[in-house]
């Protein structure tokens, strides 16, 4: 999506903002190819799979990388065992962790 920059007096296009919502619902059975070892993975609630934000950290690009918790986890380097917990972990119900 893109508009037109007149408000400061630009006449280049710049990229809009756009945010989407999803629905808890819909989301619970939501499926996508992790983008490590191919096979689905369900994002939502208690999936088994998450969505990264990757980023520099100067400048605005971002792109988004869809894993299973174990494919992230098995990539993470075992020295750093925190983050491998934290990436089987993160958002899932206190009584699954
Ligand atoms: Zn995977």
């Amino acid at each position: 999506m893109f508009r037109e920059d007149r408000a400061g007096g630009g006449a280049g296009i710049r990229p809009g903002r756009i945010r989407l919502r999803l629905l808890l619902d819909p989301l619970e059975t939501f499926e996508w190819p992790c983008d490590f070892c191919g096979q689905p993975t369900i994002l939502g609630t208690a999936g088994d799979g998450l969505t990264m934000a990757v980023m520099t950290n100067d400048g605005p690009e971002t792109f988004t990388v869809v894993t299973h918790r174990t494919c992230l986890a098995g990539s993470i380097r075992p020295e750093a065992a925190g983050q491998q917990a934290r990436a089987l972990q993160i958002g899932l119900p206190y009584d699954r962790r």
